[in-house]
């Protein structure tokens, strides 16, 4: 059996002094699923039950053990916690580390590559290289997602292998971050300049996925010869920086155009031409539409066994098929466990229904005058004084709401809004006011916004998957509605989840998009108890009967 652990040895590996309420019940629950054969347990457990003490007791129990994450501030709460932190040997990218004899270069474009013959000893004077060394040898590696994936088709030397346990914690949208990875933008920057021109027209003519393979193929032997080339003029002049970036860009187009080449029959690929603000031309993106086929081939095989774990799990049936667990997994290999109770009472959490019309694209302009007055007199009246967070989805969103709201009010309350590139500054400038606004885009995961950082947050439009996304107009075509409503929920659920971290914590959630409704009428089934019960009294009560006539009609419910 690969696990063979009693629960006394499993308990001695628990990092803390003291159980959180839930936590030792699904201690010994995950410990007897995997004693008893089961080599995938997914757990969803709310925020506040201490999700990386459970995950690092696994950890410390296993052989050898991946624990890895999509979410980077997660790794640094992990690293800096003094409980656990030093139970790991952690590794990033290249590019996140200086090389030792250029302080003005990552060691992606380090010297070593721009001089071949440079006389480094990597393993001892490479910053990247020793902790890799480090990690090779550690029992326990503390990693991103994106390494975990990544790390077996970028470099074979000092490789991690496959471990005992793998642990992926926040892993709600690991679907995503794998067709994300894999996707492959051809531009002037990522196939050099010289190669774009001369390939475009042909590329912007496809009219089939063997088509584009076939082009794509050809494109490939130029860009193989380019990088030799460049290999070979290092020989005799080094390389600038600017064109040890390029090889390196070069390289890693190589690498994932081989993904996509190589792809099995059946896997669906899907692109567009898309056009990046300020680019004088649209560029090519070819992406994967399902992450299934892509965790067979680069994530299952990296451990025996795997823990999967997140706040927001929702429909595990959704989930598992979404990963391509059955690829990998019998049926009584995989087991799901949910916690059904927050450790935080839902009157410190309540959602308040302050709706005013829907915020879809066809709606938005009849509604968003009132929206900005219910904006208004939360900020001024309700929670005046208080941190506010204004989930928008959309920079479009954003500014229509920015440019709604008065000037008088934008002024005395200092609202904070940000572009794609001032996102961590605006961030940062509004975690440390008090009293002050902050209209934003794309931070319904991963922050940690506990205490006076943020002690309410509104809810201007229910994140649905973007129509625009071939992705997703993929998948509609073929009617994939509960996907659709799955993803929706699930983003609403993390945003509502960023304010209260601390059973002490008391944050509000005011919802302003009517396409609330629509999104309970149709993801009731997958609404967990702990957020069910924080819903004002009449959605609560609509939920609760819609969830006892499907349970009546024999549908099943989360
Ligand atoms: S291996 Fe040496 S030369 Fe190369 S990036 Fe690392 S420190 Fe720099």
């Amino acid at each position: 059996m690969s696990w063979s652990v009693s629960d006394k040895e499993l308990l001695e590996k628990f990092p803390a002094p003291a159980f959180r309420p839930y936590q030792k019940e699904l201690l010994l629950k995950i410990n007897e699923c995997l004693n008893t054969g089961v080599r995938l347990v997914v757990y969803e457990a709310p925020t506040g039950l201490g999700k990386s003490y459970i995950n690092a007791t696994f950890c410390r129990a296993a052989r050898t053990a991946f624990y890895t994450t999509p979410q980077i501030t997660l790794i640094n709460q992990i690293k800096k916690d003094p409980l656990i932190g030093n139970d790991f040997a952690h590794i990033m990218g290249r590019r996140n580390y200086i090389c030792a004899h250029d302080p003005a270069a990552t060691v992606e474009e380090g010297v070593c590559v721009r001089f071949p013959n440079f006389p480094c000893v990597k393993e001892v004077e490479c910053p990247y290289w020793r902790a890799k060394v480090i990690a090779y040898n550690h029992p326990r590696v503390l990693t991103t997602f994106h390494y975990f994936i990544f790390e077996g088709i970028s470099e074979s030397a000092y490789f991690l292998g496959r471990r005992h346990l793998a642990v992926i914690d926040e892993a709600h949208n690991i679907d995503r971050h794998l067709v994300d990875a894999f996707s492959l933008l051809v531009s002037p920057f990522t196939v050099s300049f010289n190669i774009w021109l001369k390939w475009k027209y042909r590329l912007r003519r496809v009219a089939s996925k063997d088509e584009l393979k076939g082009v794509i193929a050809e494109m490939m032997e130029d860009i193989r010869f380019r990088i030799e080339e460049m290999k070979e003029e290092a020989k005799n002049e080094p390389l600038s920086r600017k064109e040890a970036k390029t090889l390196k860009q070069l390289e890693n187009f190589t690498s994932l155009a081989e993904q996509f080449l190589n792809s099995p029959e059946g896997q669906e690929w899907i692109w567009e031409w898309t056009r990046p603000r300020e680019a004088p031309e649209p560029w090519l993106v070819v992406m994967p539409v399902y992450a299934r086929f892509l965790s067979e081939i680069y994530m299952w095989p990296r451990a025996e066994l795997f823990i999967i774990s997140s706040a927001t799990i929702l429909s595990h049936e959704i989930f598992l098929s979404e990963i391509g667990a059955d690829l990998n997994f019998k049926e009584d290999e995989i087991a799901f466990i949910r916690v059904k109770r927050s450790p935080f009472p839902p009157e410190n959490r309540p959602i308040i229904d302050f709706t005013v019309g829907k915020m879809t694209k066809k709606e938005r302009e009849r509604y968003i005058e009132d929206a900005a007055r219910a904006v208004e007199y939360i900020i001024t009246q309700l929670e005046r004084g208080r941190n506010v967070a204004i989930h928008c989805h959309s920079y479009e969103l954003a500014e229509m709401l920015y440019n709604a709201l008065s000037d008088d009010v934008k002024r005395s309350n200092l609202v904070l809004t940000h572009t794609p590139s001032t996102r961590q500054e605006v961030l940062d400038m509004w975690l440390g006011k008090r009293g002050a606004t902050f209209i934003c885009v794309a931070f319904e995961e991963g922050q940690d916004w506990k205490g006076e950082k943020c002690e309410a947050q509104i809810l201007l439009k229910v994140p649905f998957p973007d129509l625009r996304d071939p992705r997703v107009s993929a998948r509609l075509k073929k009617c994939d509605w509960n996907w659709y409503y799955y993803k929706a929920l699930l983003g609403v659920i993390q945003a509502y989840g960023r304010a209260v971290r601390t059973p002490e914590d008391k944050a509000r959630f005011y919802v302003i998009d009517k396409s609330f409704e629509t999104l309970l009428s149709r993801a009731y089934r997958w609404m967990p108890e702990w957020f069910i019960e924080a819903l004002p009294e009449h959605w609560r009560k609509k939920v609760l009967e819609m969830r006892e006539k499907a349970r009546k009609k024999g549908i099943k419910i989360v």
